[in-house]
């Protein structure tokens, strides 16, 4: 039996923040204690625009800065993207992939999310593979298809244990201030695990599997202490420090 993962709270600030949000991500490496670094790992996936100035101010604090995005290339004639060396060049070690809004917003496919994931790891970025099942598919009793066909088809073909997560995000869940039960996310967490054994032996075990989709102080023990949730993608609740600092105080 392999030890439980150390957990990873992330902060997804999706198009939010201007240069003024540096104060908000210097508080929250000020509340990033002692204490809490013995039991938690933080990260905040800044907008694109913020990636650099968010590195700079994380060096030797132990907060890990993210991007929420990359394109499958390296580099080339591709206006507007972000690349998975660019990321890591501007202070980033973890990347968001194939997050909901990505999917729906852009059409992303499976393929492209894997391809995605790759191209994350070529540049030595952590990918967090996002998935979930809109409110239609739960209530059609798919959830757990959906989620299954999601990794099937999202996830790398290999992976060592650190350099992949996993995040559970229904669709309904975000933004909404609606959550899934307890048992609802101990359901699809034990089915993610369990596809992650399947795929990659005893590493899987290893692979933190985040809960997302309205995350906030209130609900964070009810979600996160249920079995195989190695921590949270908050989106709303992480642009205040407070509110992400007391959602990390769960472990
Ligand atoms: P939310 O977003 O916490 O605002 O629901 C979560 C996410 O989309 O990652």
């Amino acid at each position: 039996t392999s030890a439980r993962p150390r957990p990873l709270v992330a902060g997804n600030w999706k198009m939010n923040g201007n240069k003024l949000s540096a104060r908000v991500f210097a508080a929250i490496i000020q509340g990033y204690d002692a204490a809490l670094r013995s039991k938690v790992e933080l990260l905040i996936c800044p907008p694109a625009t913020l990636t650099v100035t968010f590195g700079v101010v994380a060096v030797g604090s132990g907060v890990s800065v993210g991007g929420q995005d990359c394109h499958v290339k390296a580099s080339g004639a591709h206006t507007g993207d972000v690349s998975a060396p660019q990321l890591a060049d501007a202070g980033a070690s973890y990347v968001i992939v194939g997050h909901s809004e990505r999917r729906a917003d852009h059409g992303e496919t499976d393929a492209v999310v894997r391809a995605k994931a790759l191209a994350a790891r070529d540049a030595w970025l952590t990918p967090v593979v996002c998935v979930g099942e809109t409110r239609g598919q739960r209530e059609g009793g798919n959830a757990l298809d959906v989620v299954r066909a999601q990794l099937a088809g999202s996830l790398p073909e290999t992976a060592n244990g650190d350099d992949l997560v996993v995040a559970y995000e229904p669709v309904w869940a975000i933004g909404t201030g609606l959550t899934p039960t307890p048992a609802q996310v101990a359901e699809v967490h034990a089915a993610i695990r369990a596809a992650l054994v399947e795929r990659y032996g005893e590493a899987g075990a290893a692979i933190r599997i985040l809960y997302g989709g309205s995350v906030k102080p209130d609900n964070a023990f009810d979600l996160l202490s249920v079995s195989h949730v190695d921590g949270a993608l908050v989106g709303g609740a992480s642009l205040e420090a407070a509110d992400f600092l007391a959602i990390a105080d769960y472990y």
